[in-house]
């Protein structure tokens, strides 16, 4: 693993009181700039240079008149997160951990593949579900993501690639999935704001077939999903049936199974070229036998299903180990027998704790530790 020194620090400082543009959408740039006169045609022309073009200057924006651009940078700014900390693994993945202005960090991680590249983004500073197996789930909740905190994650993996404007073929971003810490469905409306920037063929430009949400489950919020977003969905599965689930992913004693799986079936725009993920994490002697495999068939029966079989990640403290290969194995081959596509997961940047459910927490423990040998070093 390679420790890298911080990529971008052009985020407005506590002290800036300049407002930052980025994750406003159309309407809230609209409303920002009509003071300054800039709209219609400038005004889009501003969008793109932001969002498809990335400038974080106005100096770079030579469509506009020089007056403008200077009257711009004294009440605004073009801001990115600051990045506290950027690390890569020895497999390529890519993990920034993300400072705002009040002191709050996420965790962002890019995982190169062959065909594609997908970036993991947070929704929350810490999460409220406590699932049973999550680290993230053991961290004192903090709040929602603003939907410029949300966009800023995406604008600065695109400044990391130099993806401004993004290439046609070849991008090393191609796909996001809302599978960072938090839970996206309890942060609705600034997950929509930001994903609609993102979405917008004008700016960042990544379509709606290449963004999961996954939830683990907020049944009220995933028709609207759908039909708002049109993203795919992706649901926290890992246990079929209730007695189980309630205690591993504690929101099914508010949403069990059966309400799960009727929204699910409800999706709008499921087709078999569009199917839900379920997401399924292998834990040993608990949800990993043939048994649990039968009753997933049966389970998933009508929908147009995927399945991610997760082998566990372990973090310090957890209770939980990962099933044998052999375990995994055979809950595979059963489900592809039944035609099901089932396939296993391998752990990403585990080297970097940046693999599902181990974000955030070991980064606050290694800056902890970090920040001791500073003391101790300033002491002595
Ligand atoms: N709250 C949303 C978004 C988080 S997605 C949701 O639950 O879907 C993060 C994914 O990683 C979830 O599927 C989660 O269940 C899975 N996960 C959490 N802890 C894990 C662990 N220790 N090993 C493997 N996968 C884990």
């Amino acid at each position: 693993m390679t420790q890298l020194a911080p990529t971008a620090e052009i985020a407005a400082q506590p002290s800036d009181t300049r407002r930052n543009l980025v994750g406003l959408d159309r309407e809230g740039l609209a409303e920002a700039l009509a003071p300054f006169g800039v709209e219609g045609f400038r005004l889009r022309q501003l969008w793109q240079w932001i969002y498809h073009r990335g400038a974080t200057d106005f100096e770079q924006m030579s469509s506009l008149s020089k007056a403008v651009r200077a009257t711009l940078a004294d009440y605004f700014v073009i801001g990115r997160p600051m990045v506290s900390m950027h690390q890569q693994s020895t497999d390529g993945t890519q993990k920034w951990l993300l400072r705002f202005p009040d002191g709050k960090e996420v965790e962002s991680v890019h995982i190169p593949e062959t065909d594609r590249g997908t970036l993991c983004v947070s929704s929350q500073v810490g999460c409220t579900l406590t699932c049973k197996f999550c680290h993230t789930g053991t961290q004192r909740w903090v709040r929602n993501l603003e939907a410029p905190e949300i966009v800023g994650q995406v604008m600065l993996a695109r400044d990391a690639f130099g993806e401004w404007p993004a290439p046609e073929h070849d991008r090393s971003l191609t796909n996001i999935v809302l599978m960072g810490m938090g839970e996206p469905l309890y942060n609705y409306d600034n997950v929509a704001r930001a994903m609609r920037i993102v979405m917008d063929g004008e700016g960042l430009g990544i379509s709606k077939r290449r963004i999961t949400l996954s939830t683990a489950g907020v049944v009220p919020m995933i028709g609207q999903v759908g039909a708002e977003l049109g993203v795919n969905l992706a649901i926290s599965l890992h246990a079929v049936r209730d007695e189980l689930r309630n205690e591993l992913v504690p929101i099914n004693r508010k949403y069990p199974l059966e309400q799960l799986m009727q929204a699910c079936r409800d999706y709008p725009g499921l087709s078999n070229a569009r199917r839900i993920t379920f997401e399924y994490v292998m834990l040993k002697g608990v949800n990993d036998s043939l048994a649990d495999a039968q009753a997933m068939v049966q389970l998933l029966k009508g929908i147009p299903a995927k399945i991610n079989l997760i082998p566990f990640n372990p973090w310090p403290g957890s209770v939980f180990e990962c099933s044998s290969n052999n375990a995994i194995r055979r809950f595979a081959d059963y489900l592809s027998e039944q035609n099901m596509s089932a396939p296993i997961r391998h752990a990403r940047g585990q080297d970097i704790m940046a693999a599902c459910g181990q974000l955030k927490s070991e980064s606050e423990k290694l800056r902890a530790s970090e920040r001791r040998k500073a003391a101790e070093a300033a002491a002595s």
